[in-house]
């Protein structure tokens, strides 16, 4: 049985500069001193634990709190967020990954210009949420910019900008604002799922480009599973596998996958 790494494995950009901005935050800390994160900071409930071990609180709401520090997590957060932080006189750090931040500063931009905004992408998420908060209400309905959550699938994207385009719009302007990690993610998913009659996806449930590697690998037709750690992994998936692949999102440990193929291994 061979095991084969997707090539862009690990940590992506954002997340590990989001991790560096947290840990440094907590090198700093004083006694008695507290910090927050305004939801998780990266969506991996494995690394969230280790960081809350070391004193990083996560939050769903600024309601109860009482002074400290606040981290706004790599997915940015909405525009009132900031502002109250800082009628509470909270210290304000800013982890928003700079790819979410583009996009947020073209919906800046679009609505400037009197654009109507669409956005591509899943509602519930905080990215989408914060990117919602700045195009505020849609006034403009014939003139639009659309652009994406930067976590979607280049093929979710194009299919929606088709359905837009055959709408009776006078304007569209349309960005692809899918960072460049999450395309050479799937590219390399795809790659690998040529050569596999097995894949293995890792990462956290709730991290979006994690879901959509997974729902690449389910519409590919090869066996495939979605894991957050190694103890998940079940001997009975090898049966009749030769070709093992693993992928990970964005927010995903190498360190992770490495336990995920030693227990593989054993098996
Ligand atoms: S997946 Fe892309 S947009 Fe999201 S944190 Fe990583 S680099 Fe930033």
């Amino acid at each position: 049985m061979k095991i084969k790494v997707a090539k862009c494995a690990g940590f992506c950009f954002g997340v590990k500069r989001a991790i560096n901005i947290a840990e440094n935050a907590l090198k700093e800390l004083r006694p008695g001193d507290k910090i927050y994160s305004l939801g998780p900071i990266i969506h991996n409930p494995q690394v969230v634990e280790e960081l809350f071990k070391e004193g990083l609180q996560v939050i769903s709401s600024l309601e109860k709190i009482k002074g400290g520090t606040a981290i706004i997590s790599s997915h940015g957060a909405p525009l009132k967020v900031a502002g109250d932080i800082r009628k509470k006189g909270m210290k304000l750090i800013d982890a928003t990954c700079p790819f979410v931040k583009y996009a947020q500063n073209i919906v800046k931009d679009l609505k400037k210009e009197g654009y109507g905004i669409v956005i591509v992408g899943d509602s519930a998420h905080p990215e989408v949420k914060a990117l919602k908060s700045i195009a505020g209400k849609n006034k403009n309905l014939k003139k639009i910019g659309v652009i994406s959550q930067t976590t979607q699938s280049r093929e979710n994207y194009i299919n929606e900008i088709k359905k837009i385009l055959s709408e009776d719009f006078s304007e569209v302007k349309i960005f692809n604002t899918i960072c460049n990690d999450t395309s050479k993610r799937q590219l390399a998913t795809r790659r690998l799922l040529e050569d596999c009659d097995l894949m293995i996806v890792v990462g956290g449930k709730n991290s979006a480009n994690t879901k959509r590697l997974w729902q690449i690998c389910k519409e590919s037709g090869v066996d495939s599973f979605h894991i957050e750690t190694e103890l998940e992994v079940s001997k009975n998936w090898f049966r009749g596998k030769k070709r093992i692949g693993i992928t990970s999102g964005a927010s995903t440990p190498d360190s992770m996958v490495k336990k995920i193929i030693e227990r593989i291994r054993r098996f």
